[in-house]
């Protein structure tokens, strides 16, 4: 019998609240949301893997400086870009990962090089954009990458001695990105992408590089890709965690979701996640005001929404 596809969509989540942003902005965002929707669900459509479906739609919202992640990264405390990502492919649970890489135009790509060209599961710094330079991947200069909104959080952030995480202020910046999916053939993929947190020290690493904390996919189980404070995240293994809670608690992917969300509450984080499981079902959790967040599946029922209400 030919199976189902879906996929889920994030692109961060925070103070997302109505009145902050003019209809222009709206439209804007949920345009973009929907064009890497199209993107991801043509390709699941085609038939190819939920892996070729989330870096694809990952790419889409890395390039948009909308939001935080690939173009439009926000600044760390040097006033420099230290992007983070990762992927992992649920059907032989192999992974790929970048962390702290600063001239990559798109880093998902760089992780999906990682899982598949090299031995190794995570590469940093120097050390992963030169091995993504001889896998022939796209490099861009800080201008390109440059957003005169991250610019102008991170001198507010920079002059109050602050860190911006996404989900405390009126001040947070949006948009972590990831993608989860199941394809026709019974695979499922997440992946996560983000520029990490504004006025963030030097080497910070969050979540979203991490296998397990922001990124997970098992196809014996679900694939989970999360936004939000990424030390709670780490702490709380929570992509891992979803995963876990439906293979050893027998929770269904929505109660695992439910479970994990009070976790990550028990230890005072803020934030979401996406999740997909075998029969296509999606959990959208979030413990913010808004999530930027979307779905398609194969009945060709697409939404997006960034705000709590519909
Ligand atoms: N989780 C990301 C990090 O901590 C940030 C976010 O999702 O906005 O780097």
């Amino acid at each position: 019998m030919k199976q189902t596809y879906a996929l889920a969509i994030h692109g961060g989540c925070g103070n997302v609240v109505r009145g902050r942003f003019n209809e222009e902005q709206e439209q804007a965002y949920l345009k973009t949301l929907q064009e890497s929707l199209r993107n991801g669900q043509q390709i699941l459509e085609e038939g190819e893997s939920a892996l070729q479906a989330i870096e694809s739609a990952i790419r889409i919202l890395e390039d948009s400086p909308l939001f935080n992640a690939g173009r439009g990264s926000v600044f760390t405390h040097l006033g420099t870009h230290e992007m983070d990502a990762s992927l992992m492919d649920g059907n032989r649970r192999r992974a790929g990962a970048v962390t702290g890489v600063k001239r990559l135009r798109n880093p998902i790509s760089a992780a999906r090089s990682i899982m598949e060209h090299s031995s190794h599961v995570m590469l940093a710094g120097a050390g992963a954009e030169a091995f993504a330079e001889q896998q022939g991947l796209e490099f861009v200069t800080p201008d390109w990458l440059f957003d005169q909104t991250r610019w102008d959080q991170y001198q507010k952030a920079l002059g109050e001695n602050r860190q911006f995480m996404d989900h405390a202020s009126d001040d947070q910046k949006y948009g972590t990105v990831g993608a989860v999916a199941l394809d026709r053939h019974g695979n499922l993929a997440a992946g996560s992408s983000t520029g990490g947190i504004t006025n963030k020290k030097h080497g910070r690493i969050g979540d979203s590089p991490i296998i397990g904390a922001g990124t997970y996919a098992d196809n014996a189980t679900c694939a989970i890709s999360c936004t939000g404070e990424g030390e709670y995240f780490i702490r709380d293994v929570t992509a891992h965690r979803v995963s876990a809670l439906m293979e050893y608690a027998g929770n269904n992917l929505s109660e695992a979701a439910a479970n994990a969300m009070k976790s990550l509450e028990q230890i005072g984080g803020h934030g979401g996640f996406i999740g997909v499981d075998q029969s296509g079902n999606i959990v959208m959790p979030f413990n913010t005001q808004g999530m930027f967040r979307g779905s398609v599946s194969e009945d060709g029922k697409l939404f997006v929404k960034m705000y709590e209400e519909v």
